[in-house]
This record gives structure tokens, sequence and C-alpha cells, in this order.
């Protein structure tokens, strides 16, 4: 059941709806192999997605019921049009705290100033390698000057706590993990390594790529001497770490130590679908009663009594089937394309 204490809405766990991701497109201008392998997809119908004014409407109900911290993704975010709109819109709401954003940094240089002005509190770029014949190779599109100026642009605007997000994949960037610290270090930036997911999307996920948490630690430790945690009360995905000259890094290690029990984490996709798990086959559909003029009340009951309802452990559950030798892709190219929902850049990673 739905219980509302001091904290808010919680679900059958006894976790909080606190964040919310919202996807604003699922177009992208890349092809990462481990997201959007495929040059063409089942794509949502433009007349489904969410206008600015439904997001904002959607995003005023979620806070009644907890939400203070959102973050706008794809899809590749800044391939929608106007998007300072949407930020304009959304940092007016009171109860949204933190208003973030995650990138692939493409066009961010000539959108930063813009995105700032209106609010933007926060950036997370997705930087996967300093290399850019291996950017190339891994998201077949020839970018990676144009990122770097992203990331240059973001602190020109004046944004402090840039996040650069890197999902290591063995053989393709695991050799770059200490660069990728000393980089991150020069341009004020924290990095975070993502264990590679076995979500909808990477079609070409298999165990033996992913380089655990365990393993990046050791490797770490193996250049720079010990690497001292963190110890911070926060339902963050990443746990963060201290090298000995100060340093911080974090890592994110959904798929060998799930973090579901404290997850507070839900998504909407672009066309008004919410998701309670990033691993979820099916969501609960939020547009057609917001076009058919459901209530405001209408709305946040139907929000309530799913995140009430709620006792998804999706990445707990992945791990689980490791146990008994079946962990292999989530979902086959088959299915994606029958339910382009079920894709990493239609719920927005
Ligand atoms: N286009 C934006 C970007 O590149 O940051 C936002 C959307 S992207 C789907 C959001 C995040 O999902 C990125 O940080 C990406 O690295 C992550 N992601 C996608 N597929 C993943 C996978 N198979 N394993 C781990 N992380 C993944």
């Amino acid at each position: 059941m739905a219980s509302l204490d001091g904290h808010g809405l919680l679900d059958t766990l006894g976790r909080p709806l606190r964040n919310l991701r919202v996807s604003v497109t699922d177009r992208c201008n890349l092809r990462c192999q481990y997201c959007m392998p495929e040059e063409e997809y089942a794509w949502l119908r433009r007349s489904d997605l969410l206008t600015f004014e439904e997001i904002q409407r959607l995003v005023e109900i979620f806070t009644e019921l907890g939400v203070d911290r959102v973050r706008l993704t794809g899809g590749e975010p800044l391939l929608r049009r106007d998007l300072p709109d949407l930020v304009r819109l959304l940092s007016a709401v009171p109860a949204v705290r933190d208003l973030a954003m995650t990138s692939n940094g493409v066009l961010l240089a000539g959108q930063a100033a813009a995105l700032r002005s209106a609010g933007l509190h926060r950036v997370t770029v997705s930087f996967d390698t300093l290399r850019p014949d291996r950017f190339r190779a891994l998201t077949r599109r020839d970018e990676h000057a144009a990122v770097m100026r992203g990331i240059e642009g973001v602190r020109a605007a004046g944004f402090t706590g840039l996040k650069l997000d890197t999902v290591v994949i063995r053989g393709v960037n695991d050799d770059e993990l200490a660069d990728l610290v000393e980089f991150a270090r020069r341009v004020d930036a924290e990095v975070r390594f993502i264990e590679y997911m076995d979500v909808g999307g990477a079609t070409h996920w298999s165990r033996e790529q992913v380089v655990s948490r365990a393993e990046i630690l050791e490797r770490l430790e193996r250049r720079y001497g010990q690497v001292a945690p963190i110890r911070e009360h926060s339902s963050a995905p990443a746990e963060r770490f201290r090298l000995g000259d100060g340093t911080t890094f974090g890592i994110i290690a959904s798929t060998t130590t799930p973090f579901c029990r404290t997850c507070d984490r839900s998504r909407l996709t672009a066309d008004g679908t919410w998701y309670l798990c990033l691993y979820a086959q099916r969501g609960i559909d939020l547009r057609t009663p917001l076009r058919d003029g459901a209530s405001r009340d209408t709305l946040r009951a139907l929000i309530a009594s799913g995140w009430g309802r709620r006792r998804d452990r999706g990445a707990e559950e992945r791990k689980d089937l490791e146990a008994i030798g079946h962990r292999g892709v989530l979902v086959q190219i088959e299915g994606l394309r029958q339910d382009p929902r079920l894709e990493m850049h239609t719920r927005g990673g």
C-alpha cells in the first residue's frame, strides 16, 4: 500500500519517490555500441511527445508526492528544440531542488550558456574515451572534438560540479581509467565509472565485457596506491572514492553490486510513459489521462498508487540470474523493435 509519512510517498519496500528522470526525446546524434548500436529504430511518434507545458504539469504533480530532483535526459536532450524553455519552466517549480541534465556533449558548447541562464543547476557529460579514433569506433560519429568543446563550454558558462560518466567496457576503454581520472581533474570534473549494464538497447552485452567495481578499484589502486571510500548518506547510484592527493571519483556498480534497496528513481519517457525501474518491461501511461483532461487529483492518485505498488528490484533480479548461469542480453533486437520504450535511449538511462 502507498504510505505517506514525513518523507512523502513510500513503495512496498519503503523507498521514497524522489528522483525523476525526464527523457525529452528518443533521438540521438551518436550510436554508442553499448546503448544504440543500430542505425535505425522504431521511433516514438512526434505527436505523442509531451509538450514542455505537459512535462511541467506532470513534474509539479510528482513534486507533490516527494520528487525534488529532476534530470533531463534522452536520447540526446539537446536535440529537443528550445530545451532552455523547458529548463525555465522546471526551474520555476519551487520544490525542484536539483535540476540536472545528462548529455553526450556534442551540442553543448553552443547551448551551455543558455541552459545556465535558464536555471539548469548541473550537467553530466557521457564521456567514454580520450581518443578520437576510439570515440569514432564506439559511437560511429566523428564528434570527439565537439564533445571536448562541450566540456569546455560547460565550464565557461559557469557551471560547477561537472560529472563525466564513463561506461567501462573490457577491450574498448578499460585501459583509460587513470587517464580519465587525470583528465577529469584537469577540467574540474569528477569521473564516474559505470559498469556495463545488460539493459534494453545493450543487444551486444556479454558478462565478459563487464569490468567490475572490484576490478576498477584494483586497477586504480595499482596505479595510485590506496583508494579510500568516501562515507556519505546518499541514495545516489555512485559510490565515491578519494585518491591520496585528494582527487575523487565515483563508481556506479549496477551490474555486480546493485543498489535497488535504496533506489528512489523513476523515469518518464518523452511520450509520457512512466517506468518504475530501468529494467521494467511495462510502464504506466500518463499521457492519455493528461490529454483526456484528467484533474490534478486524478493524476496524483494514479502516480501515488503506481509508486505505492512498486516492488521492482530489476538489477538485483538480473544479478540473481547470474548465479544460475542465465544472465545474457535482456531484450533481443526483435523485442526492441516491437516496443521502443524498452530501449535505454527511450527511457533515458
Ligand atoms: N544522450 C545522453 C548521454 O549520452 O548522456 C543521455 C542519454 S544516455 C541513454 C544516459 C546514460 O545511459 C549515459 O550516461 C550512458 O552512458 C548510459 N548507458 C546507456 N547504455 C548503457 C549500458 N548498456 N550500460 C551502462 N550505461 C549505459
